[in-house]
């Protein structure tokens, strides 16, 4: 319904009914500068030699559009914070074209490069700041083989972007930058929200039927079978991925159901952060503070409240609630089971599931600043001749304010770590074979808030060399880099209270 982009020339905010997207054309930036790619990413989509080529900047700047293809934003709806907010769309994202690449497709789109019918009161643009967040830990996250959508490039596009007032009045201007994101598909749980709340059954199957038909190729069964597997797998790909957050300590922020892939990819990185210390009830959201619905603790319940809401968006084609019901009862479960399994791990253990050793954990963690990633990477040095003093040693560093460690906290710790030797000695397998498989689940270096801010600032003035140490950093997170140890340690004190923004 909507018209070529040639013949819209005003790209009007509007509600876009009867379609799942509009065509759009990017804007033409002023000035487009790469920044940055990601090299991996070029090899996969087979473009490692284009890089440096003005076809290339062109691309990813939004300043060319490629021969015969018809750039489009896509239509979606969502709950945010828990309410539903209507029609919400691609209001920065433009998607580029589809391409094949060693046996698989992929989705291009551009973050930033202006304006769409869904960009409602907002310009349609990103600055630098929140881009190298998003193309850093995207391909951050794809490393610690967490499902992502991925970055490829990050350009600034030469135009300066308003994003605050001052006090006095006047305006702040900041660099406009853009990010060329990389999926199988960027389709979200409200894209079906937004065709079911508009009573657009036809539209709603034909986008259910296009989804599972490109990305859910093992459904063969027809009728509302093939929307209950489908609606099955979905619900199991997005347990995996909150599964894996959890793991590695990544706290989203903001998982409204406009942010949930339907392919289980992480998507969406606006004013996400990683726990440092471990809390579970922390958020880096700022506008959640109050609140805390997105807390780390809350991410896999939200998954599911989610999913409640997809099924909601996919019951006209299925009308069986008991059977989605099921589903879901199915999918909480499993992911029990999953949970422990995961937590198993991170211990190292291959035994049954303890309740008194997981909880006991819980609390001696947040007894005292304790910082995660440090710590389950180096309880991976505990041996089973260990007696419960020295392996508290091991694990020292991870505290930020070691002087706590003394008195109710650290006979605390004593009597965990006194359970878990008991449990490690008892294990058929040797030090250094849990000690390979731990440090193969709990990560060593992750994008630290501050570190995101470092490579933030330096890029501000022009300098890109802090961005490229941590994108290389961060493409071998399990591994051993002797030359980076200085990245494995504690928030500096200064970084307390920094987490990036979303904008
Ligand atoms: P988010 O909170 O990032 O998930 O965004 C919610 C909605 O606001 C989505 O429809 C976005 O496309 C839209 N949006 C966010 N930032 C902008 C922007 N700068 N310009 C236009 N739309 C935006
Ligand atoms: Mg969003
Ligand atoms: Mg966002």
């Amino acid at each position: 319904k909507e018209l070529p982009a040639d013949q819209d020339e005003t790209i009007s905010r509007r509600q876009v009914l009867g379609a799942c997207y509009s065509y759009v054309s990017p804007r033409m930036p002023a000035n487009p500068e790469l920044v940055h790619y990601s090299d991996e990413l070029a090899k996969e989509l087979g473009l490692e030699n284009d890089t440096s080529s003005a076809a290339f900047l062109g691309l990813v700047s939004g300043r060319t559009v490629y021969p015969g293809t018809s750039p489009f934003a896509m239509c979606y709806g969502g709950h945010q914070f828990g309410n539903w907010a209507g029609q919400l769309g691609d209001g920065r994202a433009i998607n580029l074209f589809e391409m094949e690449h060693g046996g698989n497709s992929w989705a291009v789109q551009l973050k930033g490069a202006g304006e769409t019918p869904y960009s409602r009161t907002a310009d349609g643009l990103a600055v630098l700041r929140s881009s190298v967040r998003e193309h850093l830990c995207s391909e951050a996250m794809h490393h610690l083989g967490v499902p992502t959508t991925r970055s490829l490039a990050l350009v600034l596009s030469g135009d300066q972007v308003l994003r605050d007032i001052l006090y006095d009045g006047n305006p702040e201007y900041e660099k406009g930058a853009i990010v060329t994101r990389v999926a199988p598909s960027f389709i979200r749980f409200g894209n079906f929200q937004i065709l079911a709340s508009r009573n657009d059954v036809t539209n709603l199957k034909l986008l259910a039927d296009y989804t599972i038909r490109h990305f859910f190729t093992g459904i063969s069964s027809a009728g509302k079978e093939k929307y209950l597997e489908f609606y099955q797998e979905v619900a199991g790909k997005t347990l995996e991925m909150v599964l894996d957050w959890q793991r590695v300590g990544f706290v989203h922020g903001v998982m409204n159901t406009d942010n949930m892939s339907i392919l289980g990819l992480t998507i969406d990185y606006g004013p996400y952060g990683w726990m440092e210390d471990f809390n579970p009830d922390w958020t880096p959201n700022t506008t959640d503070a109050h609140k805390r619905r997105y807390r780390f603790a809350n991410q896999p319940h939200i998954a599911l409240w989610n999913l409640v809401q997809l099924g909601n968006a996919l019951y006209p084609l299925i009308q069986d609630v008991p059977a989605m019901e099921k589903i879901l009862d199915d999918c909480n479960s499993r992911f029990d089971t999953r949970y422990h399994q995961m937590m198993q791990a991170k211990l190292g253990l291959v035994g049954n599931y303890d309740d008194t050793l997981h909880d006991e954990l819980q609390t001696v963690l947040k007894a005292s600043e304790t910082d995660m990633t440090i710590f389950y990477r180096n309880l991976s040095n505990v041996s089973k001749s260990d007696l419960a003093a020295d392996a508290l040693e091991k694990v020292r560093d991870a505290f930020y304010k070691p002087e706590e460690i003394r008195g109710k906290i650290k006979a605390g710790w004593i009597r965990w770590f006194t359970i878990y030797l008991e449990k490690v000695g008892r294990e058929p397998i040797s030090d250094k074979v849990r000690k390979t498989r731990m440090n193969l689940t709990n990560p060593k270096y992750v994008l630290r808030n501050y570190m995101a801010q470092l490579a933030i600032d330096a890029a501000e003035n022009g300098d890109y060399a802090v961005m490229e140490e941590f994108y290389a950093l961060l493409k071998n997170p399990y591994g051993e880099q002797a030359e980076n140890e200085k990245w494995f340690a504690k928030r500096p004190e200064w970084a307390r209270h920094k987490v990036g923004c979303s904008m």
